[in-house]
C-alpha cells in the first residue's frame, strides 16, 4: 500500500536530491570550485552505479542472463543501489511488470500513458508493485534479499565515499549530480526508448533502438533489441551497436567470473526481423554456444 512516508522517499529521492546535485553543480562550475578530482568522482561514480544497475539489476537480478558467485552478484547489487533507483527486489519487480504489459494499460512506464509520466512521474508510485506477484523468484535469492535489507546502506555509500575523497564539492559533483546522471539515463530508457528509434524486431510493444541512451546507458538503449531477447546479457547484437554492460559481461566470461552468459543465435534472430534480409548484419552472432540455455521468457 502506498503511504505518505513512502511518497516522501520518493519525492526525496526521484526529484529532491537530483535537483540539489543539478544546482548544486552548475553553482560549483560557476564560482569555480570544481577540479579533475569533481570531475573523476562524477565519472567513476557513473560507471559504478550505472553498471550496478545494467549488469547487477537488470541483466543478473531481473533477467537472469548469465551466473556469478554470490559475491560478485552482491558486489554488482551493491553498486546498482549506489544509484538511488530503489532496492533490488522492488526494482525487479517493477521491471518484470513492465514487460509482462509493455505499453498496456497495465505497463508501469510507458509513455502512452504520458512522456514525463513513463521518464519519472510514474516513479511516485515506485514500492507499490508486490514482489510476490511478479518476481517471486528474486525472494527466494539470499543475496538479493540480503542487499535489499542493506539498501540504505549501500545507497548511504555512494554519499558519503566521494564526500570523504572531495569533500561538499565531491558529494554534490560524485553523489547528488551523479545520481541525477544516472537516474535520467535509466528513465530515458523507459520515456525516450519507447517512443524514439528503430524497430528492427517484431516485438508486441513500442520499444526502440535508439543510439544516444544506447551510448549513455551502457548498452540499454537498444531497447528494441531487448524487449525482442529480454534473455539475452547483450542488448547491442550488431557491430556498431556499443553495448558496454555486454562488454563488461563478455569479459568477465572471459576471465571466469560469468557463465552460461545467454544470446541469440542467428535462427533466433531470423524468426523475429522485421525485414528479413538485414540478417547478414548479425552474422557474428551464429556461433554455437553448446553450453547456452536459451529460454523463451520474458525473465
Ligand atoms: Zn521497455
Ligand atoms: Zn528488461
Amino acid at each position: 500500500m502506498r503511504s505518505a512516508a513512502l511518497r516522501g522517499l520518493n519525492l526525496t529521492f526521484v526529484f529532491l536530491v537530483p535537483f540539489v546535485g543539478a544546482v548544486g553543480a552548475a553553482v560549483t562550475l560557476a564560482l569555480g570550485l570544481v577540479t579533475g578530482l569533481h570531475v573523476a568522482l562524477l565519472i567513476i561514480g557513473f560507471l559504478v552505479s550505472g553498471l550496478g544497475i545494467t549488469i547487477g539489476y537488470h541483466r543478473l537480478a531481473t533477467h537472469r542472463s548469465f551466473e556469478v558467485s554470490p559475491l560478485v552478484k552482491a558486489v554488482l547489487l551493491a553498486c546498482g543501489s549506489t544509484a538511488a533507483e530503489g532496492a533490488v527486489i522492488d526494482w525487479v519487480a517493477n521491471h518484470v511488470k513492465h514487460h509482462e504489459h509493455s505499453d498496456d494499460s497495465q505497463d508501469p512506464h510507458s509513455p502512452l500513458h504520458g512522456f514525463w509520466h513513463a521518464h519519472c512521474g510514474w516513479l511516485m508510485g515506485f514500492g507499490d508493485i508486490d514482489p510476490e506477484r511478479y518476481a517471486p523468484f528474486i525472494l527466494r535469492d539470499p543475496t538479493a534479499r540480503a542487499i535489499s535489507q542493506t539498501f540504505p546502506i549501500w545507497l548511504a555509500a555512494g554519499y558519503i565515499i566521494p564526500f570523504l575523497i572531495g569533500g561538499w564539492e565531491g558529494l554534490i559533483w560524485g553523489g547528488f549530480f551523479r545520481q541525477f546522471a544516472v537516474q535520467n539515463v535509466t528513465f530515458a530508457v523507459n520515456s525516450v526508448c519507447h517512443r524514439f528509434g528503430a524497430r528492427p524486431f517484431k516485438t508486441t510493444d513500442f520499444s526502440t533502438n535508439n543510439w544516444v541512451i544506447g551510448l549513455l546507458g551502457h548498452g540499454e538503449g537498444w531497447h528494441n533489441n531487448h524487449h525482442a531477447f529480454p534473455w539475452s546479457a547483450l542488448h547491442g547484437l550488431r557491430w556498431w551497436e556499443f553495448d558496454l554492460s555486454g562488454r563488461v559481461i563478455l569479459a568477465m566470461e572471459a576471465i571466469g567470473l560469468a557463465w552460461n552468459v545467454k544470446r541469440p543465435d542467428s535462427q533466433q534472430i531470423q524468426r523475429k526481423l522485421a525485414h528479413p534480409e538485414i540478417l547478414p548484419a548479425y552474422a557474428h552472432m551464429a556461433r554455437p554456444r553448446g553450453q547456452i540455455r536459451v529460454e523463451e521468457t520474458v525473465r
